[in-house]
């Protein structure tokens, strides 16, 4: 089965009814980016960049962070990078940070984080507006949940641009900045986002987590945590909607994207971006080739409508 499968390595990705899809890899380390390309991405829809953070008891410098990215974005060849800032908090947190937060997954975590650190923001944007010399970088902000963070972000941009510009330091200007789509609130008001914002990336592993209100590492809850469960696809569908009006690309990179048993479901909520780890791609691409998107998009909007259960079964073939 590998072997057929490498044999789609250089195949377009395309449904049966000729509708291109954007198939990305997630990396958590630049040295992945190799094994992303050599999976035929079409780019790097989620880079974790908290990984260069985590398990040290310093922080990346700027130069650091900028080697890091600019590796990454050399090895893509011109193809998107999209690096999302710091998201620590949660599961993921600084090696000695003794913060005990009574609702860590509510809590100081990502964009809020990044917000309350400038320095440590300003340092992250400065490497990425730098590693954008080298290619095609996008900025992705995790766990928004207010207009007034994406206004903030922009206006830490910007500062970072005006202390590279005082320093004589050169960067790319003019970076694309979307949002991860991980909060129930902005997927149901998603209007001044999408308008905003210049694309968006849907962050299923986390949006699960905050509409079921279920932990997405407590294992004594895991048999409520459903991705298949209709109020979660309701807000994919808006999200993936309201990016098609506006014309923004919005692209799926929580683990739901990597998973071909769901590939038939996403298409059929009308997606045409997906960002997975690079050992999925192939599968993925596998069943994009067999799929007739449009059949898919009625039949799963005419089961969301009802908000029943989608038969995956039911879509196959
Ligand atoms: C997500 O929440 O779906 C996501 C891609 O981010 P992470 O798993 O890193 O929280
Ligand atoms: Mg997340």
């Amino acid at each position: 089965k590998r072997a057929t499968l490498a044999l789609l390595r250089d195949a377009p990705a395309e449904t049966l009814d000729g509708i291109s899809i954007r198939l990305e890899a997630n990396i958590e380390l630049p040295e992945e980016a190799a094994e992303a390309l050599a999976a035929g991405a079409d780019g790097i829809g989620l880079f974790r960049s908290e990984f260069l953070f985590m398990g040290r008891p310093d922080l990346p410098s700027e130069n650091e962070q900028y080697q890091a990215y600019a590796s990454v974005v050399k090895a893509m060849e011109g193809r998107p990078v999209t690096i999302r800032t710091l998201d620590l908090g949660a599961d993921k947190s600084l090696d000695g940070d003794i913060t005990v937060a009574t609702n860590p997954a509510l809590g100081l975590r990502a964009i809020r984080y990044c917000l309350a650190n400038p320095e440590i923001f300003r340092t992250q944007l400065r490497a990425l507006l730098r590693a954008s010399l080298h290619g095609h970088v996008r900025i992705l902000i995790p766990m928004i949940s207010h207009m007034h963070e994406v206004h903030a972000t922009r206006e830490a941009i910007e500062q970072a641009c005006a202390s590279m510009d005082a320093d004589g330091v050169a960067y790319a200007r003019n970076i694309s900045l979307g949002a991860m789509v991980e909060i129930p609130a902005i997927a149901i008001a998603i209007e001044p986002f999408v308008e905003t914002l210049d694309f968006l990336s849907i962050g299923t592993n986390d949006l699960i987590q905050y509409t079921l209100a279920i932990d997405r590492g407590d294992s004594e809850v895991a048999d409520l945590y459903d991705p298949m469960h209709p109020a979660v696809l309701r807000l994919i569908a808006h999200t993936i909607n309201a990016g098609e009006r506006a014309g923004k690309s919005v692209s799926v990179c929580g683990e739901m994207a990597g998973d071909s048993t769901v590939t038939r479901m996403l298409l059929g909520l009308g997606l045409t971006g997906f960002s997975m780890h690079p050992q999925q791609l192939l599968d993925v691409k596998n069943e994009v080739r067999q799929a007739h998107s449009n059949a898919l998009r009625v039949k799963v909007a005419s089961a969301l409508n009802r908000a029943e259960r989608i038969d995956l079964a039911a879509l196959s073939g």
